[in-house]
């Protein structure tokens, strides 16, 4: 039996989690590779219309997977390790993947809450069991994985002219077809990227003081957090802030970050498979031109 991992949507943030659960478990695994034209026009085909583009593109991972596994693992995400939730469409994703691709081997769907490590492992056992791999070999695995989500991320040295921090979720920061190589086009022009990895949990959780509540989505605590601390630390120049087009959280977060970062220059670049490639690159070259007379404005003045 052959299982497949389609990389797209929360297979960015949860990589390391998941390539040390499946290889602990000793089952044979095809992952669906980077994303391409292809698998976007297999994801346009099978998706519903009104979806987001990292929604799509998953469809088609799943479309690319369903001819060479036996059957393909779709996460149902209810809540993340620290216990935000994410948009719905996460909790509802076997059932939107099913009803588009007319996938129905769809294995590891039960629910999922990964702030509870017992119900998390149980929901693992459960899961793995319908496919007749023993309890004890599962929460082996699980128990070597579920060390990874809490590992530590890398720090970067950042001695470049500009810094830009790149947030939005991890499927458009991570994922180079949809972001169109983004992150290699801020290299070429010597810009400096950290993203919200860059910053601790501690210090992203620090700057939710002030606020009326505990934000509630994941990527509205990781994008919030990672802005207001890299902003207040003067660590960087501006935000490229990555979104879908038509993402309601995404709506939230940017003016959030737009509030708290007061006049820190920040682009908002709003993605779906109808965005053109040259008016993206015109206006990250606008961005861009735009800190490095800011910076040396300020330069000159102090
Ligand atoms: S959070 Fe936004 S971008 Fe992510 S799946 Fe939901 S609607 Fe799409």
């Amino acid at each position: 039996m052959r299982i497949g991992i389609p990389e797209g949507l929360l297979f960015h943030r949860y990589e390391r989690f998941i390539r040390c659960f499946f290889e602990r478990l000793g089952v044979d695994v095809i992952y669906s590779g980077k994303t391409n034209r292809k698998i976007l026009e297999e994801g346009i085909k099978s998706c519903v219309d009104e979806a987001c583009l990292p929604i799509k593109v998953f469809h088609g991972h799943v479309s690319k997977l369903s001819k060479e596994c036996d059957k393909i693992a779709v996460f149902r995400l209810m809540k993340c390790e620290y216990g935000e939730s994410i948009c719905p469409k996460f909790c509802g994703l076997p059932e939107l993947v099913k009803s588009g691709t007319g996938e129905d081997n769809l294995v590891f769907t039960g629910p999922l809450y990964l702030n509870d490590k017992n119900k998390a492992k149980k929901a693992f056992i459960r899961d793995a069991k319908l496919l007749g791999i023993p309890a004890y070999k599962t929460s082996r695995a699980f128990e070597s994985a579920y060390k990874e989500l809490f590992s530590n991320k890398q720090k970067r040295d950042l001695d470049n002219k500009i810094v830009i921090a790149l947030l939005g979720h991890p499927y458009n920061t991570k994922d180079s077809f949809i972001n169109m190589n983004l992150i290699d086009k801020l290299k070429k022009m010597g810009v400096g990227i950290v993203t919200e990895e860059d910053v601790s949990e501690e210090d992203k959780l620090k700057q939710q003081t002030g606020l009326m509540k505990k934000p509630y989505w994941l990527f509205l605590r990781d994008n919030f957090g990672a802005a207001s601390y890299l902003s207040e630390k003067k660590k960087i120049d501006g935000i490229i802030y990555l979104s879908s087009f038509c993402c309601g959280t995404d709506s939230i977060t940017i003016e959030m970050i737009r509030n708290r970062i007061k006049d820190l220059p920040m682009l908002v670049l709003k993605l779906d498979e109808h965005t053109g490639e040259a008016g993206f690159n015109t206006r990250i070259e606008a961005f861009v031109e735009l800190l490095e007379r800011r910076k040396k404005h300020e330069a000159n003045l102090s």
